[in-house]
């Protein structure tokens, strides 16, 4: 397995990274996880310019998009896959034991591991924590995913395979590493970002190819909505059959099989969209 870092390719075995880079001791450092089918990327103008979006809301310096693009592209050559996620990984580098940043520049890290498609469907269970609408890096694809990684644990301990927060203020927010919607009197609804959800690029997709709205939704509307579903890069469009306790009879229902649809048929027919 190789992996870029530094400007090239090495093998993963011999390939280091500082133990005071601060994305390791303090996790300022954000990320990118980017599908790829037979070697080629899905969407990757769309998650360089997230990556940019993140970097700038953290003020780490503009990511190099053509150094970015020459070590997916280094990487996918070097590792080939039938489906495979690509994780950019870019932090504020070798630092100081405390917060404040280092003179040396960032780390760029690209990897590679191998991925299968997601069941159609899925259950997904709602956690008592919330996401902060208001924080200073709300809406940043940041490493310091530790709230993620224990929602996560929650669900799995449910047998569920995402756990759903809430914000402050009682709102539907997303899941830990997916955008929801709902499906209310056939029409389809998303929270806002300002709901402090991420702005997923799946969940633009979705949007823009099904018109679904942005809307802000109350955490119980999952008790009332008729069909529920999640996006993601990893999901594409996923059918959701139980929310904590509640069935969803005969998930993927009319209007989710239908996105399902127009997300593959687009998504097949252009990869960069
Ligand atoms: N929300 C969070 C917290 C995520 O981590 C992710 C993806 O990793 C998403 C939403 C979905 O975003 P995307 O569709 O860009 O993968």
């Amino acid at each position: 397995m190789k992996i870029w870092l530094d400007g090239g390719l090495r093998d993963i075995e011999s390939a280091r990274v500082s133990v005071f880079d601060h994305g390791l001791t303090v996790g300022d450092g954000i990320f990118e996880t980017v599908k790829a089918q037979d070697g080629r990327p899905f969407a990757l103008t769309r998650h360089l310019d997230r990556l940019t979006r993140s970097a700038r809301g953290l003020g780490l310096p503009d990511p190099d998009h053509d150094e970015v693009r020459r070590a997916c592209a280094a990487v996918l050559d070097a590792n080939p896959m039938p489906l495979g996620r690509l994780r950019i990984t870019y932090t504020g580098g070798h630092g100081p034991l405390g917060s404040d940043r280092g003179e040396h520049g960032p780390t760029l890290v690209v990897a590679l591991g191998e991925t299968t498609r997601r069941p159609d469907t899925t259950a997904v269970v709602t956690v008592p924590w919330t996401r902060n609408e208001r924080g200073a890096v709300t809406g940043l694809k940041t490493t310091s995913y530790a709230e993620n990684v224990v929602a996560l644990a929650r669900a799995h301990e449910h047998g569920a395979s995402e756990a759903l927060f809430g914000n402050t203020v009682g709102q539907l927010c997303e899941g830990t590493g997916s955008n929801v919607f709902v499906v209310l009197d056939g029409e389809i609804h998303t929270p806002p970002p300002a709901s402090g959800c991420l702005a997923g690029i799946t969940r633009q997709l979705v949007i823009e190819w099904t018109g679904a709205q942005e809307t802000d939704l109350p955490l119980d509307v999952l008790e009332r909505a008729d069909e529920v579903f999640l996006t993601s890069t990893l999901r594409d469009v996923q059918a959701v059959h139980r929310v904590d306790g509640r069935e969803l009879p005969g998930a993927p229902g009319p209007v989710t099989a239908k996105a399902m649809r127009v997300f593959d048929e687009r998504a097949g027919a252009d990869l960069d969209p």
